[in-house]
């Protein structure tokens, strides 16, 4: 494998320490745990998964990348976190669900997968990473002409510093301290702009509401703090859609 350059070690290293209480829904992934219903959810409302290719980009323990497959698509979970991805591969085999775990940046996989999914994912990691623009680039070559991108991430706005970083991290503690840096939190029109240049066309952008006391999520037009983007990779011009 050649070195990634896109990618902070300390970053990977601080969700490696989790690893093994990644599928703990009490453990310190539980907001991921409760954001997943409804971000599946979203991903379905492009249409049934079963049958779908899919790449789940930092896929982690492999939260979503699994609920996917348990849909009945065909998932490529890929992280840079070996640990995680031990994790995810053992749990697959105990909820004898079969999903492809590979230890490779989005960029990478990109050179010798271009086209070949149907749907890319890419859930709370872009704001993880030194350079989102290339990953979002990596998702719209990984996906055929006609195939979806969706994407997650925080807004940098003083009400998600307020949520993500003093509520999650410090006054309710569902979050390990120095998960998230503000100045990495994306805007949704940032993201946009990174999925114009990387040639998608946006379809939407929804809010994501989490309430950490009643541990639910929902789809809401409010993209403050969590949010999720739609886009989609045009036909080229003559193609049927
Ligand atoms: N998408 C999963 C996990 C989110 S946590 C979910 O939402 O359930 C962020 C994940 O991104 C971690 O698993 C971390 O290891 C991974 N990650 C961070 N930088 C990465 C990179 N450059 N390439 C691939 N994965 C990365």
């Amino acid at each position: 494998m050649n070195e990634p350059v896109n990618v902070d070690a300390a970053e990977i290293a601080r969700f490696q320490a989790t690893a093994s209480r990644w599928w703990d829904p009490a453990g310190e992934m539980r907001p991921l745990h409760d954001l997943n219903p409804a971000r599946l959810g979203y991903v379905e409302r492009s249409g049934a998964l079963a049958g779908q290719r899919i790449v789940d980009v930092g896929c982690g323990g492999g939260l979503l990348a699994e609920a996917m497959a348990a849909r009945g698509a065909s998932v490529t979970g890929l992280d840079l976190a070996s640990e995680l991805l031990q994790v995810a591969r053992l749990h697959a085999m105990e909820s004898g669900v079969a999903v492809d775990y590979r230890l490779e940046a989005a960029e990478q996989h990109a050179i010798k997968h271009a086209g070949a999914y149907d749907l890319a994912t890419c859930m709370e990691m872009l704001e993880h990473v030194p350079d989102p623009r290339s990953v979002v680039a990596a998702l719209a070559e990984l996906v055929r002409p006609g195939g979806q991108v969706f994407v997650s991430t925080i807004n940098r706005t003083p009400r998600a510093y307020l949520h993500a970083v003093v509520g999650a991290e410090y006054l309710l503690r569902l979050l390990p301290r120095g998960t998230h840096t503000y100045d990495k939190f994306i805007r949704p029109s940032e993201l946009a702009g990174w999925g114009k240049a990387a040639g998608l066309e946006l379809l939407d952008v929804a809010g994501l509401d989490y309430d950490p006391f009643a541990r639910t999520a929902g789809i809401t037009g409010d993209a403050r703090v969590n949010y999720l983007v739609h886009f989609r990779k045009p036909q080229p011009a003559g193609a049927r859609a």
